[in-house]
């Protein structure tokens, strides 16, 4: 795998681009700011009535109605939720789509799956940084940058691939080093890493440990930190170090029990399923489930949502976060 870096960017590429940023959420005030700052040609799409508008104004940027800035512009980043991109594209970008122009996400999702079919004479880009927005921007104005992916789903241009590894460069990306992937791994990968493990696998097993402890007559309270709290010094030195520096940080009796009970706990049977659902991922069953969910007015996810809100660990966390006003905790209202 090759890392790119600031010697394999043309800086000239994007030298006279009309770049519109559709979203001033997370990723698109970031893009924005970034981009702006490294000398692009930004213009932000907003609908007037959003609460951000403001925010892009006084932030020096020319802010618009989407539609607006993506006819004006030959770049166009679709920075707003997946769930919504379809529409947005539909209502403001398709027609001003004319050839030689170039369609870019931070999220390989509503292409891959064909939500979006962008004309073939256009340029179908994918830059994603690899953190959140406001990562992004922080890191960019003290000088340094995020990991980032770039990948090229059309190049009707011929400069397809070099515009968007520019692209990434002004996000500062380069900074840190870009890798280039195609949309059905960034897409699929995604997918499968926040519900294997990341989202789906941890707390289902922080859940899990956490009834198993109180069902045997433990108190909740300390349930709740051995199972949950504790999660994040673990986790912080997997990212410090990966698997070994966390292991060689805990103590010998916590990474025996690590190397006896882990793999009883993800068997045979646990892989299987990880290859079930990433089946479901690739078959596109899962993408078209969402967005069937999402078009009938989300009532299931709205009942997974309170049901897993009311669990007693959400109860007990919440009393015991009093306890550490320093977490800063952000309920949901
Ligand atoms: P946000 O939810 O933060 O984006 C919200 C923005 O989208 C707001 O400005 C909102 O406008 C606008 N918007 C929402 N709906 C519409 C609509 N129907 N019409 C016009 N504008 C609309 O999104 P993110 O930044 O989280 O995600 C953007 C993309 O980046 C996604 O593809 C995501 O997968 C990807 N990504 C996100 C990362 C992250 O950390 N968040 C990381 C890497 C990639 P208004 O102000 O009017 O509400
Ligand atoms: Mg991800």
């Amino acid at each position: 795998m090759q890392i790119l870096r600031e010697e394999h960017v043309d800086t000239q590429a994007l030298a006279g681009r009309r770049i519109a940023i559709l979203g001033y959420g997370s990723q698109g005030h970031a893009h924005a700011l970034n981009l702006r700052d490294s000398g692009c040609d930004v213009r932000v799409g907003l609908r007037p009535r959003s609460a951000r508008w403001d925010e892009a104004l006084s932030a020096g940027l020319r802010v618009m109605a989407p539609a607006d800035a993506a006819a004006e512009a030959s770049l166009v980043m679709m920075l707003v939720p997946d769930t919504e991109a379809r529409t947005v594209y539909e209502q403001f970008v398709r027609e001003t789509l004319t050839p030689g122009k170039a369609l870019y996400f931070a999220h390989g999702f509503n292409v891959h799956f064909e939500f979006i079919t962008p004309p073939n004479d256009v340029d179908v880009a994918l830059v994603a940084p690899k953190s959140p927005g406001h990562r992004l921007r922080e890191l960019f104005v003290e000088g340094a940058g995020v990991p980032g992916l770039i990948a090229v789903h059309q190049n009707a241009t011929g400069r397809a691939r070099s515009d968007a590894l520019a692209y990434a460069h002004a996000l500062g990306c380069t900074r840190a080093g870009v890798i280039e992937t195609s949309f059905a791994e960034e897409t699929e990968t995604d997918l499968f890493g926040e519900q294997a493990v990341l989202c789906g696998g941890v707390t289902a097993l922080v859940q899990a440990g956490f009834e198993t402890l109180v069902d045997a007559g433990y108190q909740p309270e300390m349930a709740y930190f051995e199972c949950l709290h504790e999660l994040k010094l673990i986790v912080d030195l997997m990212y410090q170090g990966g698997l070994t520096y966390m292991r060689h940080s805990i103590s010998d009796t916590a990474e025996y029990g690590d190397y006896t009970a882990g793999p009883r706990l993800v068997t045979e049977e646990t892989r299987n399923t990880m290859r079930v659902i990433l089946k479901e991922i690739q078959s596109g069953d899962f993408a078209r489930a969402w967005m069937a969910e999402q078009a009938s007015g989300g009532k299931q996810f709205e009942a997974h949502r309170n049901g897993a809100s009311s669990l007693r660990i959400e109860h007990v966390g919440r009393e015991l976060r009093e306890m550490m006003p320093f977490l800063k905790a952000r309920a949901r209202a």
